[in-house]
């Protein structure tokens, strides 16, 4: 497969070449040139498949022959090694859980996926890459994870000081290895910003590669496809028999808009979903895009749904693209609600009291979403949970807080010692990865 700058101003370039550049010179996001529809008797087989084969079948054209089919079916089979289940909440709700992973939040797939695609690309022409991210939370443990003890990747790490749950600070400073920690005395915006700079600055560039490992990489954004096929199958073959011909809604908590963009893209491939919905707090640039027509980007606000405080969603641009740039045809397919953090903890305790179910705020926003869209429509709708609870005790209510059960993954980091440097300006950053 070949990948072109949505820019068009850059050469096409191989997957790997996609995945070890990240960006295309031309900073644009890179998007596959020739998308192919798999036969529709795959999904309506769906049943007779394990999740590896439908990961391999979903993922297969995206990479093409630049990984051997063998070592592809084994990078799968060592991502997705945890659960993905399906819960029915309410009548027609269902809730899926992405949150079994190592980091308990939803980008474990997508950072495993891309860790491994790198050490294989590396064995073949060992070559140092330096993975730089900055974070607001998530991202940075579910990178750490995906990427220690990969041989040939150093990853750097910005995560603004203070901002982060404890969890989350311990999960991207106590690893060690090839995980370094930057604590930046700063927003997430001035962490975002440095890296940014970074990838700009030749007196790096020129020295050392690096690449991104958010959803702008594609080998992190497409294995998201893998989840709307695994929820599929297991509403077809466990759920509501007397439902199965009503519309099929996702509802997606949406920031960087990554992961609804790749359930479009499975869409795309023909898993037959009606609708999505982005789901989001109040940085609502997408709801408001789609009831005004103008796209007006913000600066981001804080939300206690912090891994959706994006103002400027960057696979946006991707899903317009599916979309052939056409407003209305975009309109048929997503809606988008955005709700306050009030209304994000009402649901949290309404999920809890009614339905005995414990959702973190981002999950409880994709919930709202459905209940929002239910008022006038009918249909079977599912939410992603796309962390665990534990992740965002300081703001689910303490009656709930007390019911959540701490997980291994988590009980194993918070015992080790946070390792970190502390920098607040940009020659800091600069510094630090030359002298690494
Ligand atoms: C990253 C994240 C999101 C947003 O996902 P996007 O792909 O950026 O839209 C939602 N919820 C949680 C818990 C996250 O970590």
């Amino acid at each position: 497969m070949q990948y072109y700058s949505l820019n068009n101003k850059a050469p096409k370039v191989s997957f790997q070449d996609a995945v070890v550049k990240g960006l295309a010179p031309d900073k644009g996001l890179y998007f596959p040139e020739d998308i192919k529809s798999i036969d529709t008797s795959f999904f309506k087989n769906i049943e007779n498949y394990s999740n590896n084969d439908i990961a391999y079948e979903l993922i297969k054209q995206f990479v093409g022959d630049e990984i051997p089919t063998n070592t592809l079916k084994e990078i799968i089979a060592d991502v997705l090694s945890f659960d993905f289940p399906l819960v029915e909440v309410e009548k027609d709700i269902y809730s899926l859980e992405l949150y079994h992973g190592p980091t308990m939040a939803f980008k474990d797939v997508g950072a495993r996926f891309m860790a491994r695609c790198l050490s294989y690309f590396n064995k073949k022409n060992p070559n140092q890459v330096t993975v730089l991210v900055a974070t607001s939370g998530d991202t940075g443990g579910a990178v750490a994870s995906g990427f220690l003890g990969v041989k040939g990747v150093d990853v750097v790490i910005l995560y603004p000081s203070g901002k982060v749950s404890d969890v989350q600070e311990k999960q991207l400073t106590t690893l060690g290895k090839n995980i370094r920690a930057l604590e930046v005395d700063g927003v997430f915006d001035d962490c975002q910003a440095m890296v940014k700079k970074a990838f700009l600055d030749t007196s790096i560039t020129d020295e050392i590669q690096l690449t991104s490992a958010n959803s702008i990489n594609i080998a992190r954004w497409l294995p998201q496809m893998f989840y709307f096929a695994f929820a599929y199958k297991q509403l077809k073959t466990s759920f509501r028999a007397e439902s199965r011909n009503k519309k099929l809604v996702f509802s997606i908590p949406s920031g960087n808009y990554g992961n609804i963009c790749a359930g479009m893209m499975a869409q795309k491939l023909g898993l037959p979903i009606d609708l999505f919905i982005a789901a989001t707090n109040e940085n609502k640039v997408v709801p408001t895009y789609l009831e005004t027509g103008v796209y007006e980007p913000k600066t981001s606000v804080q939300t206690i749904s912090n891994a959706m405080d994006v103002g400027d969603p960057s696979n946006f641009i991707r899903i317009e693209k599916l979309h052939d740039n056409d407003f209305e045809k975009l309109k048929n397919n997503l809606h988008s609600y955005s709700f306050t953090d009030n209304q994000t903890r009402e649901a949290m305790l309404k999920l809890y009291n009614n339905h005995n179910y414990i959702a973190d705020p981002h999950g409880a926003i994709g919930y709202l979403g459905i209940k929002k869209y239910l008022e006038n429509n009918k249909a079977q709708c599912i939410f992603l949970e796309t962390a665990h609870p534990i992740k965002f005790l300081p703001v689910v209510d303490q009656k709930i807080a007390a019911k959540i059960e701490m997980p291994e993954q988590i009980k194993s980091v918070l015992g080790k010692e946070k390792v970190a440097d502390q920098i607040s300006l940009y020659p800091e950053l600069k510094a630090f990865l030359l002298n690494k």
